[in-house]
């Protein structure tokens, strides 16, 4: 079987790589493509969705690299990272032309901003031709986050099952999931019947070859339950628990955030997660804990903007 993607194209047992450039816009995305001899699963996987999220960029990359068409059966196709321009102009995982969150607007518009466009094309040109998905996250450069993985949650009930089991072969202690439909990558591929997992591991705009290492076996894990890299699955070293009832605390005000608990801590209902003061001292808004649970993740930059989640907790499941 051949793959290709308009300008790209793999025969079995090749790999191919190179720029593919978004229609009518000047954005590029680096794409390799892995063609196992033998025929089997297509699977996606992308990094830098959001720009600033290294950790799932470097791994995508060295992914890249490293996987070679002999060790797979069927297809990988790889884009490392997904929102070139952003990066190239080290935004907080935005498009830099249009200011866009490309998970927030999927399935995008052919005739909208460059975002909107960049949307349409990965859901017309790749989400058309794969049958599993891998979306890789960090905490975006502001977030302190610890590794987590998010399964669908609100969409057919066989895709949620096989969802989750690919979620459980992702070495780390905490499954979420998800009940959003619309607006992002995953999400939408969820909703068009492909099971999907997005992986969070790593944050605030720094990545290191460990942590990376630990993110390639993670995705490895996942590819050889799927049964497109060869090699036997390893079990979870962690007896992974499932978080549940997820707050999002959203900031009323924009200000200065002073969080008193980190990423992966616990915390007691009543507790104070953090608080927001204006430029003077004065508290702003109080943030506490309305249930006993686990800190996912929270802003750590000292600037909140309005909206925007500064702590995200959840319960763990019994
Ligand atoms: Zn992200």
């Amino acid at each position: 079987m051949f793959i290709k993607i308009e300008n790209l194209v793999a025969g079995p047992g090749e790999k191919v790589t190179g720029y593919i450039m978004v229609p009518e816009t000047t954005i590029k995305l680096p794409v390799t493509l892995i063609n196992g001899k033998k025929e089997g699963k297509t699977v996606l996987i992308t990094g830098g969705v959001h720009n600033a999220e290294y950790t799932g960029i470097e791994t995508a990359i060295q992914l890249a690299g490293e996987i070679q068409p002999d060790e797979i059966t069927g297809c990988l196709i790889l884009i490392h990272p997904v929102n070139t321009s952003g990066f190239e102009n080290r935004t907080m995982s935005v498009v830099a032309e249009d200011g866009k969150n490309l998970n927030r607007i999927f399935p995008g518009n052919p005739n909208g901003t460059e975002g909107d466009k960049l949307c349409h094309f990965l859901a017309t040109a790749f989400l058309s031709q794969i049958d599993f998905y891998i979306d890789l996250h960090a905490g975006d450069g502001y977030e302190n986050l610890t590794p987590y993985v998010y399964y669908l949650g609100a969409v057919a009930p066989e895709v949620v099952e096989q969802s989750k089991i690919m979620a459980q072969k992702v070495n780390v202690p905490y499954l979420v999931k998800s009940f959003t439909t619309t607006g992002g990558v995953y999400n939408y591929a969820g909703s068009c019947g492909i099971p999907s997992i997005l992986i969070e591991r790593g944050g605030e705009a720094r990545w290191s070859e460990e942590e990376v290492n630990l993110y390639k076996a993670d995705v490895k894990n996942v590819l050889r339950h799927l049964t497109v890299l060869s090699g036997a699955v390893k079990d979870n070293e962690y007896g992974q628990v499932e978080i549940e009832n997820v707050i999002y605390e959203n900031a009323s005000v924009n200000g200065c955030w002073y969080p008193r608990k980190k990423a992966g801590e616990m915390i007691k209902k009543g507790e104070e997660l953090g608080v927001i003061k204006d430029y003077f001292g004065k508290v702003l808004q109080r943030c506490t804990a309305k249930y006993d649970g686990l800190i996912l993740y929270r802003i750590s930059s000292l600037s909140v903007l309005k909206n925007e989640s500064m702590i995200v907790y959840g319960e763990i499941k019994n």
